[in-house]
C-alpha cells in the first residue's frame, strides 16, 4: 500500500511497515477492502502481503486453516491484520485463531472498549475498560480426553511463567497508557491451584508496581459488577476463558460487539482482528459494519508506531458515528440519520479525515494519550534459572473405569490390592468422596479417582505425606491391572518444597 500521505505541517511520516493481511471469509473481504481503503486515505505507511487462511485452506486439507506460504509471510512481517474466517462445520478442524495465538506466542489478548454515547446507544455512557486476557493457556490449551463411556475431561493448564508474563504485561500496559487500576478476576475460591496461582502471581508482580491500584474479585461477582457498573473498572486482567466471555459482555454493553477490535500481542508478533465472526448471513450484500476491523487496524497502527494516523482514523470514525451515518446493525430510528452500506460508511469516514468528534466528551488523542507500542516484557526466566524446588513423590491418583457395584465394594477390593508400601486413602467420584464414609445419596458415574499414599501417611491435622518411590506405584498399577481393573488415567501426587501440589477431594 503506497498512498500519497496528506501533507500536514510538522507530521513526520514513518517508513512503510510490512504487514500480512488475511481477507477472511463471509463479510471478511468486504470489510477488509474498505478498511484498507480507509487506512490508505488516512496516510498509513504499510506494505501489505496478502495470505489466504480460513475456509478454503481447511477444505484444501490444512486442518488448522492455514498453509505453509502464509506462515512464511507471518514470519517475515510479524504483524497480521486478519478479517474473520469461517470454520467449516464437522469434526477434525482445529481453530485457526487458537493455532495462530499459540504458534506465534501471542500471549496477551488486549481488548479496549469505550462507550460511544451519545453517538451509539448504550445503557452505560460512562465506560472505558481494557480487558487483558491471558491468551495461550487455561482450558483453551485444547487437551481433552474421553476416559469412559460416561466421562470426558478438559485439562486446565496454567503455568507460573505464563501468569508472570501476562501480569507483567497488564501492569506495563497500565503504566504506558496512563491507566490507574487493575482488577484481577479469577475463581480461586474453587480452583485453588490453577486460578490460585494466577491470583498469587498477580499479587507478586503487583508489588513492583505500587503506582497502580490493585484489587482481586471472584469472576462471577466481578462479571456481574462489570455488566452493572462498568464505570468503576479500568483494566481487568483475567484468564483465557473468563476473558473471552467478559470481553464480549463489555463490548456488547458499550454498544455492539460489531464495533470492537482486539489485539493479540507476543514477543514474536501481533495479530489484530475484529471480535465478531464472518457473518455469512449478510456476506456480499454491502451491509456489514467495518468498524470492528477498523478498530483493530487502529490498534495495529498504534502498535507499529503510527499513532498520528491511528488518531486521525479513529477521530474520523467517531465523527461519522456522531453524524448519524450508521450501518444496519447499529441503525436506530430517531437516533441515526442515515442507514449506509459498508462502502458508503468507509466513504463517510474518509470524507471526515482531519475532523474531530464534537459530541463525545473529548477527541481520542486527548482521552487516550498517544501511546507508544505497549511494552512486551521479556519472557520469564526459564525454569532452569529459577531457584531449585524440591519435588517429592508422595502418592498417586488412579482413575478407573468401573461399574460393578457400590463404592464400598470397590474400596474393599482396592484396600486388599494395596500392598505393603502404599494404602488406599480415599475414592472420589466427580471429585466427591465416596469411600470411606461416603453418602449413599451421591450420584456415581463409571469414573473413579482412587488416591493411594504411603502406608505410613498420617491423616493429621496436618496430614503427613512420606516419600514414595516410583516403582512402588508401578507395582501397584500392575496388581490392579492383573486383578482385571481398567486404569484409564493416573496422576502422580507431589509435594513442592513440602507444599501439597494436588487438591483434596471434597469431603477428604
Ligand atoms: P458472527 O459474529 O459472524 O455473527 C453473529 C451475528 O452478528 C450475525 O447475525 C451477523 O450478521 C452479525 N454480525 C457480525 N458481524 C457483523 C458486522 N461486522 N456487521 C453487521 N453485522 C454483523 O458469529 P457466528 O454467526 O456465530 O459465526 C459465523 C462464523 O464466524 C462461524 O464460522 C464462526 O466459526 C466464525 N467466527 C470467526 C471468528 C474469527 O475469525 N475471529 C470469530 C467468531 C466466529
Amino acid at each position: 500500500m503506497h498512498p500519497t500521505p496528506p501533507q500536514i505541517a510538522g507530521m513526520n511520516y514513518p517508513q512503510p511497515t510490512p504487514i500480512t493481511v488475511a481477507l477472511g471469509d463471509g463479510i471478511g473481504p468486504e470489510i477488509m477492502t474498505e478498511t484498507l481503503r480507509m487506512l490508505a486515505a488516512a496516510g498509513a505507511a504499510l506494505v501489505p502481503e496478502f495470505i489466504e487462511v480460513g475456509e478454503a485452506q481447511y477444505l484444501a486439507g490444512h486442518s488448522s486453516g492455514i498453509g505453509p506460504e502464509a506462515w512464511d509471510s507471518l514470519r517475515r512481517t510479524g504483524i497480521l491484520l486478519k478479517a474473520p474466517i469461517t470454520t467449516p462445520l464437522g469434526g477434525g478442524y482445529k481453530s485457526l485463531n487458537v493455532t495462530l495465538r499459540k504458534t506465534l506466542g501471542l500471549y496477551a489478548n488486549v481488548r479496549p472498549t469505550r462507550s460511544l454515547a451519545p453517538a451509539v446507544a448504550t445503557k452505560h455512557p460512562v465506560l472505558d475498560v481494557v480487558i487483558v486476557r491471558e491468551n495461550e493457556e487455561d482450558l483453551y490449551a485444547g487437551i481433552e480426553h474421553q476416559h469412559t463411556p460416561d466421562v470426558v475431561q478438559c485439562l486446565k493448564i496454567i503455568t507460573r511463567s505464563g501468569c508472570e508474563r501476562i501480569a507483567r504485561y497488564a501492569f506495563e500496559y497500565a503504566r504506558t497508557n496512563g491507566r490507574r487500576r487493575i482488577t484481577c478476576m479469577t475463581k480461586d475460591n474453587i480452583m485453588k491451584l490453577t486460578d490460585g496461582l494466577f491470583h498469587r502471581v498477580f499479587d507478586e508482580v503487583g508489588r513492583e508496581y505500587p503506582d497502580i491500584a490493585q484489587e482481586h474479585q471472584i469472576i462471577d461477582i466481578g462479571a456481574a459488577r462489570l455488566a452493572d457498573t462498568p464505570e468503576r473498572y479500568d483494566v481487568v486482567l483475567t484468564l483465557n476463558l473468563y476473558g473471552d466471555i467478559i470481553s464480549d459482555i463489555v463490548a456488547q454493553i458499550a454498544g455492539s460487539v460489531g464495533l470492537a477490535g482486539s489485539s493479540n500481542i507476543g514477543q514474536g508478533g501481533a495479530l489484530f482482528e475484529a471480535i465478531h465472526g464472518s457473518a455469512p448471513d449478510i456476506a456480499g450484500q454491502d451491509v456489514a459494519n467495518p468498524s470492528g476491523l477498523l478498530q483493530a487496524a487502529v490498534l495495529m497502527l498504534r502498535h507499529i508506531g503510527q499513532p498520528v494516523v491511528a488518531d486521525r482514523l479513529h477521530n474520523a470514525w467517531l465523527r461519522t458515528l456522531e453524524d448519524g451515518l450508521h450501518t444496519a446493525d447499529i441503525f436506530r430510528v430517531g437516533q441515526s440519520r442515515e442507514k449506509v452500506g459498508t462502502r458508503a460508511f468507509a466513504d463517510a469516514v474518509i470524507a471526515r479525515l482531519g475532523q474531530l468528534p464534537e459530541l463525545l466528551a473529548q477527541p481520542v488523542a486527548a482521552v487516550a494519550p498517544i501511546a507508544p507500542a505497549p511494552t512486551v516484557p521479556a519472557p520469564a526466566a526459564p525454569a532452569a534459572q529459577r531457584p531449585p524446588v524440591v519435588q517429592t513423590l508422595v502418592g498417586i491418583d488412579v482413575f478407573l473405569r468401573w461399574a460393578d457395584g457400590t463404592p464400598d465394594l470397590l474400596g474393599q477390593q482396592l484396600t486388599a490390592l494395596s500392598g505393603r508400601n502404599v494404602r488406599l486413602k480415599l475414592i472420589t467420584n466427580r471429585g466427591v468422596k465416596v469411600y470411606p464414609d461416603g453418602h449413599p445419596e451421591t450420584t456415581c458415574t463409571d469414573h473413579w479417582r482412587c488416591r493411594f499414599v504411603a502406608a505410613t501417611a498420617q491423616p493429621g491435622p496436618p496430614p503427613t505425606y512420606p516419600e514414595l518411590v516410583f516403582d512402588a506405584l508401578l507395582d501397584l498399577q500392575q496388581r490392579l491391572s492383573a486383578a482385571g481393573l481398567q486404569i484409564v488415567k493416573t496422576e502422580n501426587l507431589y509435594l513442592f518444597d513440602g507444599e501439597r501440589g494436588f487438591s483434596l477431594g471434597q469431603g477428604e
